[in-house]
């Protein structure tokens, strides 16, 4: 099957900077085939972008779908208080079809604001990955490793079984998913180490959202943070370090001569008092993509709104207007992510032999009118209204307001505004 997306402005976020003003895009089945400026070949189906603006679709560098019943749950709780009073409580309470339908909203808002593929750490292999599938998009997908609650050996058996159910889907990738060094003993955590190791798949875990996980992990291992990270054998993994939210300058020279990715979580982060951390300097460090955390947290998952936060949170931080463009943090959204989820062979930008995870975006809007930076706008003035089209895989799964899955959108918000009466 050919599909041809026509007359679009693209900004491909492929080496150089290209942006082009007006482009054919040939997709054969799932694969960009062709970038061209005008393709006269044969065509099974051709979408007309006229003045529409394509990117690479965004990629959530670190979130927790199965969580949409919490969004706006926090107002004023510390990071310790939000987990132990209200998350973990609930969570226990959730049944696997709460998970599957929440991961589903959590999908369809995703998709409805151009993100093809997200970076997935929770609970409930079976609900999570069946909604991923159904939902017909892209993940890294790594369930929750945990040991303080006694369900260590658990979550080993049961990942195998799902990574052996899954493994040949195209679409669903697996990392191992440690919760952090505050809930897992150090034994457990090398054993997940070695783990991915074995599999050869990414470790991503939480790390350093706080300062007081910082004192408590210098109490607890007597030593840095990122040396315990050494000490566990995390350095060896491709790594995936969500929050980073203090990291010594030590710290980021030691993890620069490793493969360690940082997701910025900026939302997250300022919601629940943690800080801001300091990505003007990391970036000189390691690669950092762009992350939303779970909507407990960060209340909503359109990676457009955290977008818009990241160079001004940067600016403001340093009080330097320099320090950050708006161009650094699309590819932090697009590029950066791919690479951080060991993807960049596959997605993050738009070129021939990339898979066509793609979203064409109407910014014929008064929010988005006029146009005098390209980039700045999509990053800063674009909400969910100028998303036209979301394409993951090479089929169009969102156009025009419509999604085109097979299911209800109805039924899907029905189910969660359910789930959330219950709890309360
Ligand atoms: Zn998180």
């Amino acid at each position: 099957m050919i599909k041809v997306i026509k007359n679009g402005i693209a900004v491909t976020m492929a080496e150089g900077r290209p942006i082009y003003e007006k482009l054919d895009i040939v997709i054969e089945d799932d694969t960009i085939k062709e970038l061209v400026d005008n393709y006269e070949g044969p065509a099974d189906i051709i979408e007309y972008a006229n003045k529409k603006i394509i990117i690479p679709g965004l990629i959530n560098g670190h979130s927790h779908h199965g969580m949409a019943m919490f969004k706006g749950i926090n107002d004023n709780l510390t990071l310790d208080d939000w987990l132990n009073k209200k998350i973990w409580p609930i969570e226990n309470s959730l049944t696997e079809e709460d998970i599957y339908y929440a991961t589903l909203f959590s999908c369809m808002e995703m998709i409805k604001s151009g993100c093809t593929c997200t970076n997935e750490m929770y609970i409930n292999n079976n609900a999570t990955l069946k909604a991923f599938k159904d939902m017909k998009i892209r993940c890294l997908y790594g369930s929750n490793f945990m040991d303080i609650n006694g369900k260590g050996e658990e979550c080993f058996t049961d990942y195998k079984r799902v990574y052996d159910e899954y493994k040949d889907n195209p679409l669903i990738n697996f990392s191992v998913a440690p919760h952090s060094l505050y809930t897992c003993s150090k034994e457990y955590l090398r054993r997940c180490s070695d783990f991915a190791l074995e599999l050869n798949v990414p470790v991503h875990i939480h790390f350093c959202e706080n300062e007081n996980e910082v004192n408590n992990i210098k109490r607890d291992y007597n030593m840095n943070p990122v040396d315990a990270l050494e000490s566990l054998g995390f350095l060896r993994n491709k790594l995936i370090l969500a929050h980073g939210t203090f990291i010594s300058d030590e710290g980021l020279q030691k993890l620069s001569e490793h493969d360690v990715s940082i997701s910025h979580n900026p939302i997250s982060n300022l919601d629940l008092g943690c800080g801001i951390a300091d990505i003007s300097k990391y970036k000189k460090y390691v690669n950092i993509c762009l992350g939303t955390d779970g909507v407990g947290s960060c209340n909503t998952l359109n990676m457009f709104y955290h977008m818009s936060m990241v160079d001004l949170l940067q600016k403001g931080f340093h009080k330097d207007p320099t320090v950050h463009s708006s161009y650094e943090t699309l590819k932090m959204a697009t590029i950066n992510g791919a690479k951080a989820l060991g993807l960049d062979n596959i997605i993050g930008s738009i070129e021939v032999g990339k898979k066509a995870d793609l979203v064409v975006l109407d910014l014929e809007h008064t929010t988005t009118l006029p146009i005098t930076d390209l980039i700045v706008d999509i990053v800063h003035n674009v909400h969910s209204n100028n998303i036209y089209m979301t394409m993951i895989n090479g089929e169009i799964v969102y156009k025009n307001n419509m999604l085109y899955l097979p299911f209800m959108e109805m039924e899907i918000r029905d189910r969660i505004n359910s789930i959330v009466k219950r709890m309360n």
